[in-house]
């Protein structure tokens, strides 16, 4: 009786296992391959086999690659949560943490792949894949599942076969040569060849078919002399004939418009030797043996390719006057260049933990910062591959499936500002994959983002807190000082309009000379200009006003004469914005006695009455102005209070309560000093007005813990 396929496949994957994996791991991979099979049974591929065949086969093309126990087992089960009832949390209890973690990283490339339909974000798919993969055994299954489904296109329909075979070669064997997969590599582009373009990979094929019978004897002839020449100089080293890839053969002929004879009639060989001062030795007996063509020489050991690929290639002028194509390298260099990043496993055992600063993929990136630092060059490669395989950068989709690139703890408002400045000045808050989040949400690798936006929306300052985008910055603070401007400008005209009203005029009555001729003495373009300047303390009001008054304006402007001023207070109605601006020294809040000082610039600091900063300054400049609360004044002013309180548990929470029972929000405490009695605390609340602090002091004071309150002042 013989084996069904499964069995059949799974012998073959114990086999290879064997040669590396102790048997409590081999027993660890038969449990995850029954508990595939159970899951997927009832299920076939398009050919007819089982499905668990499919998870098998990806299992073995890793197993060759000495991946280790729970790759495999993650293979095993890589389509278990897209395809079955399974889910992350049944495959953690079972197999535990790690194998579910790179389940649940290969369900979400596969479903990535679905969203994402465009060819022209292949580079950005490809890059939020890598971004994706936290660990990159996900990839390297990703890989892995990719081969097998290739293998097995077969029975689909050409333009079918068209499209996955595009999109692998879009998608992942950029992927696997970004890796240094060369192996896994050339297998893909192979197989993508014959089902993009079946008529012209038979022909290829059939033609390399008929050269092999024809340059048998010449290679022979080449291999030996090479082979006798490097023996002669006492050098043990192998020496390879090398066939080229139907694909890299395609791919020239059709860049390089050659004929297939052109390159097909070029020999190549292989030469690995053990280190690197040989593979020089032997370039120059080659050299030597054969004339060597000019300006074919490529010295990629001193200088390695971005993948880390490392080699010498020349070409020579053979026997016949055929060209010989050789490459020098040293053994391990080979390895490197055949599996990349999955070298770590092919050449290491498999029983140590992976923690991130020693997971393969730092490894190997270690391994090519060796590479680069013993080559003594400066290439950036290595920053490159950081950049890929440790990206700054993160991948989220509208929803209309366009993938927004933005750097990594990006917030929903920078996704907002990426899309549009208009979005972005008029964001709410966002949905990310259809659930409700605040604005300053961090946005995660392959989320969608739809942003909510509302007419009345606009920029508020606090976001530059979260924003790391120079656009939704820029973005912010355009809109802001341009808002900003605006309320200078109204600022200016309420306090040009009431330094006239003092003297019985108003801005109506100014005539239009009258307006250009001020203009033209203070160098300004527009009234607004005007206005701004005065609203932002650049221009006293009351100069300008003084000099709107006089017949002579030229006159005027030199006037310097503040005394004969006559005071009507600026009234404050806590709606000004940001061009008045609350001290942070004396902190007054609505009722108390207050003066304003211009701040050039800025605008105008409301000062408490008694802050020791306006009284000492208040006679050197002319910069302050009277103001007064208006009776109808809104917002929330902060200010501070000193507190004696019990020093017991739960003090502080019972103080916090009473105070936001009483409307009021607590902006921060500061404990002094504290004895085993007594603590001396300073809280800064906000209050509407003096009449609202009165009330919370007084059910404070209420509190038996409360020994003394005061407000502080300056
Ligand atoms: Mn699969």
């Amino acid at each position: 009786m013989t084996a069904s396929p499964e069995q059949q496949l799974y012998d073959q994957l114990c086999k290879i296992l064997s040669q590396y994996q102790d048997p409590t791991h081999i027993t660890q991979i038969f449990q995850a391959y029954q508990f595939g099979a159970k899951h997927h049974a009832g299920q076939f591929r398009k050919s007819g086999e089982a499905y668990i065949c499919h998870p098998l086969s990806v299992a073995i093309s890793l197993a060759e690659m000495r991946m280790d126990v729970h790759g495999i087992m993650a293979a095993i089960l890589h389509d278990v949560i897209e395809d079955t009832k399974v889910t992350k949390t049944d495959i953690h209890e079972l197999f535990g943490e790690d194998v579910a973690e790179l389940v649940d990283g290969v369900t979400k490339l596969t479903q990535l792949n679905c969203k994402t339909q465009a060819e022209a974000q292949a580079e950005n798919v490809r890059k939020m894949c890598l971004a994706m993969a936290k660990d990159m055994r996900v990839i390297m299954v990703k890989l892995g599942d990719r081969l097998h489904n290739m293998r097995t296109l077969g029975v689909m329909r050409p333009d079918k076969k068209r499209r996955i075979a595009k999109e692998t070669l879009d998608i992942y064997t950029p992927i696997a040569n970004r890796l240094g997969m060369n192996d896994i590599r050339h297998q893909l582009e192979s197989l993508c060849f014959e089902a993009m373009y079946p008529m012209r990979h038979r022909i290829l094929k059939n033609a390399v078919k008929k050269a092999r019978g024809n340059r048998k004897e010449i290679i022979e002839t080449i291999s030996n002399s090479l082979k006798t020449r490097l023996h002669q100089s006492h050098i043990t080293c192998d020496v390879q004939g090398r066939e080229k890839y139907l694909y890299s053969i395609y791919k020239k002929m059709l860049a390089k418009k050659l004929s297939f004879s052109d390159i097909f009639d070029v020999y190549a060989f292989r030469i690995q030797c053990h280190d690197v001062d040989t593979c020089y030795r032997v370039l120059g007996i080659v050299h030597n043996l054969f004339k060597p063509i000019p300006g074919k020489f490529k010295d990629y050991i001193a200088l390695p390719k971005a993948n880390g690929y490392q080699s010498l290639h020349t070409i020579l002028i053979g026997p016949f006057g055929v060209p010989v194509e050789i490459q020098i390298r040293t053994h391990q260099m080979h390895r490197l260049s055949e599996s990349g990043i999955a070298a770590h496993w092919l050449y290491k055992s498999d029983d140590e933990e992976y923690s991130n600063s020693k997971s393969p993929a730092n490894e190997w990136v270690r391994d090519l910062l060796e590479i680069q630092k013993s080559a003594g060059n400066s290439l950036e490669f290595i920053d490159n591959l950081k950049i890929d395989l440790f990206p700054q950068e993160i991948f989220v989709f509208t929803p209309q499936g366009n993938i927004i690139k933005l750097p990594r703890n990006a917030s929903v408002v920078d996704f907002a500002y990426a899309v549009h400045t208009d979005i972005g000045n008029s964001c709410v808050s966002a949905r990310i994959d259809k659930r409700l989040v605040p604005l300053q949400t961090q946005l995660e690798n392959g989320v969608t983002v739809e942003v909510i936006t509302a007419s009345w929306a606009r920029p508020n300052p606090l976001w530059l807190n979260y924003v790391i985008t120079t656009k939704a910055r820029t973005g912010i603070r355009s809109y802001l000082k341009h808002f900003k401007q605006q309320e200078a400008i109204n600022l200016g005209r309420r306090l040009l309009e009431k330094e006239l009203l003092d003297m019985n005029k108003s801005l109506a009555d100014i005539t239009e000379q009258m307006q250009n001729q001020l203009l033209q003495a203070v160098k300004l373009d527009t009234l607004e200009d005007l206005l701004e300047e005065i609203g932002l303390g650049n221009k006293m009001p009351f100069l300008i006003a003084k000099q709107l008054n006089q017949d002579d304006i030229s006159a005027a402007i030199k006037l310097e004469d503040t005394d004969s001023r006559k005071e009507s207070p600026l009234i404050i109605k806590g709606t000004e914005g940001m061009v008045v601006t609350i001290a942070k020294c004396c902190r007054p809040i609505p009722g108390d006695p207050i003066v304003g000082y211009f701040n050039p610039g800025k605008g105008i600091v409301v000062h408490h009455h008694e802050c020791h900063n306006s009284t000492d300054g208040r006679k050197k400049s002319t910069n302050w102005l009277e103001v007064e609360w208006s009776q109808d004044v809104t917002g929330d002013y902060p200010t501070e209070i000193r507190m004696e309180l019990l020093n017991q548990p739960g003090t502080l929470a019972t103080i916090a309560s009473t105070i936001s029972k009483m409307d009021s929000n607590i902006e921060s405490v500061n404990l002094s000093a504290q004895d085993g009695r007594v603590s001396v605390d300073y809280i800064t609340l906000t209050v509407k007005d003096r009449v609202h602090l009165a009330t919370i002091l007084r059910q404070l004071k209420k509190l038996f813990i409360v020994l003394k309150i005061t407000r502080t002042r300056g």
